[in-house]
């Protein structure tokens, strides 16, 4: 029996955007000398608020001030007292959870729920796991006297806007640097309201700049001649570009970029549950997901029944408002990114795949894209090769494990990876030949501040989270 839910819209009235923004340098906000621009709601294309730009007299500026409150107070405050700024940050997210979460999703287009009950809930427990080292650094295995390598620059995309701040920001503060982050052009501004708690948090000026802007204003920050570290999250394109301008320099660098996730479901997996976590893993956050599961690897003999099980479940999704509490899939963040997912999926048709989605009614106004499958990929085909960045499954099969991992393995990327199995030999085994950063048994798209995120080839290098997220902010005394 099918039934309609009501609307459960979460009010905008907790939020206050504020029509013009500056940019937030040595713990105030201050206007950008570039032409501002506009940041709109994904979802109904209405504006809401002006942006400023950084430009180059800006990014000096930020630089500077990360560097003197680095010098006078950040590098030499002992480790207990910065927990304390990194406790009271993280309270001050839980506190205005809320706020965060709708202004989250009206710029970004997530659903609220995604919002409310992952995103921001993790940024702070980030705040919470690093503000725990920032006194236990010596403990952490980078040798007993680990040094701050200085001033940040920090640059994040737009698909978990507050969230990669806090992957970003929390390390690096809890290590005693000071940071310039970026946030992506399209969604600047729970970045701006972490300027408002860094402010109410009484945070050193200058230990956290808030620079908005586009690639320029990115690239002008990559360039600076005191930028001692590079921590960069987006396209695989633009990080293969930042490694070659900081090429010959000594700023130090991790690279998160895209990846094409392989889900690998076995014939003895509970096929309900995997179902669960093929949804989970390429249509959370409308699959604008780094680590999506976005190539299903389906054992033979269950790959029928599979697909049909997935078919019948992807019919009940509710793509539509989201601020609505029972929506599931939001709005595509950004025109370009929309065109970018049908150019792609158009490749999947025009390749001979065969594509489905489930009856759904696209709102009017907005970017919008339905959640979709294609059966029948085979591995030349664009749509099992290329990012999509979008609710697009591409399923393909297989008959044994060897295939499996062989096909897993076939892409330039190495991010993330899924299995679902009965047995624990065989997650062992197949985790140990999977070439991925991450992998996951019978769950998808965990994230945990502990655990350590990252991947290899043309996924990036350096990993964030955990101890060894640590270590991309220290430098051991044996090596300084
Ligand atoms: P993007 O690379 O275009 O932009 C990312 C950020 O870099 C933005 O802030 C942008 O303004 C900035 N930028 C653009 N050009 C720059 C330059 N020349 N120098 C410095 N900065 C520059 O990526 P996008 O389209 O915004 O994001 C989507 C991509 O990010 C996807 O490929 C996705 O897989 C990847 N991503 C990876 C992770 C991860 O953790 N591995 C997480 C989220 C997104």
């Amino acid at each position: 029996m099918s039934f309609q839910y009501a609307p459960a819209p979460e009010s905008t009235s907790i939020v206050n955007i504020k029509s013009s923004n500056g940019l937030f340098i040595n713990g105030e906000f201050t206007p950008g000398h570039g032409t501002p621009f506009k940041t709109i709601n994904p979802a109904t294309e209405e504006v809401l608020a002006e942006i400023a730009q950084a430009n180059q007299e800006d990014v000096d500026a930020a630089v500077r001030a990360a560097r003197r409150a680095y010098d006078k107070s950040w590098s030499k405050m002992p480790g207990r007292d910065r927990g304390k700024y990194l406790f009271r940050i993280a309270r001050l997210i839980q506190e205005r959870a809320r706020e965060f979460a709708v202004l989250e999703t009206m710029d970004n287009g997530k659903p609220i729920r995604e919002s409310r009950d992952v995103d921001v809930p993790i940024a702070a427990a980030h705040f919470f796991y690093h503000a725990g080292w920032a006194d236990k650094l010596e403990f952490a295995g980078f040798g007993s006297n680990p040094q701050s390598l200085g001033v940040a620059a920090q640059i994040i995309p737009w698909n978990f806007p507050l969230l990669m701040l806090a992957w970003k920001i929390a390390p690096a503060l809890a290590t005693g640097n000071t940071v310039v982050l970026k946030p992506a052009e399209t969604t600047p501004l729970t970045a701006l309201l972490f300027a408002e708690i860094c402010q109410q948090a009484d945070l050193p000026p200058g230990v956290v700049n808030i620079l908005t802007g586009d690639g320029e204003t990115g690239r002008m920050l990559v360039e600076h001649p005191d930028v001692n570290k590079i921590a960069f999250t987006g396209s695989t394109a633009v990080g293969q570009a930042i490694q070659r301008q900081i090429a010959g320099s000594s700023k130090r660098l991790t690279l998160e970029l895209g990846g094409k996730a392989a889900n690998i479901v076995f014939d003895d997996a509970p096929i309900d549950q995997a179902v669960e976590g093929i949804v989970n893993g390429i249509y959370f956050n409308q699959g604008h997901v780094c680590c999506a599961g976005s190539r299903l690897l389906l054992q033979e003999s269950i790959a029928e029944q599979t697909i049909e099980s997935l078919k019948r479940r992807l019919q009940t999704l509710r793509l539509g408002d989201p601020l609505d509490k029972n929506t599931d899939i939001g709005a595509i963040n950004s025109r370009e990114q929309l065109n970018r997912i049908i150019d792609l999926t158009q490749s999947g048709e025009d390749e001979g795949a065969q594509r489905w989605s489930p009856d759904c009614v696209l709102p009017a106004k907005g970017f919008w894209f339905a959640p979709t499958v294609f059966t029948n990929v085979t591995q030349a085909h664009r749509i099992a090769r290329e990012e999509i960045f979008g609710p697009v499954l591409s399923v393909l099969t297989f008959r044994t494990p060897d295939e499996a991992i062989e096909k897993a393995n076939n892409t330039p990327y190495g991010l993330s990876a899924g299995i679902w199995t009965e047995k624990g030999s065989r997650i062992l085994g197949m985790a140990n030949k999977v070439r991925a950063g991450v992998v996951w048994a019978n769950t998808f798209n965990r994230f945990d501040p502990a655990s350590p995120f990252g991947g290899y080839k043309e996924s990036g290098f350096g990993r964030e989270g955990g101890i060894q997220g640590l270590g991309a902010y220290l430098t051991s005394e044996e090596s300084s």
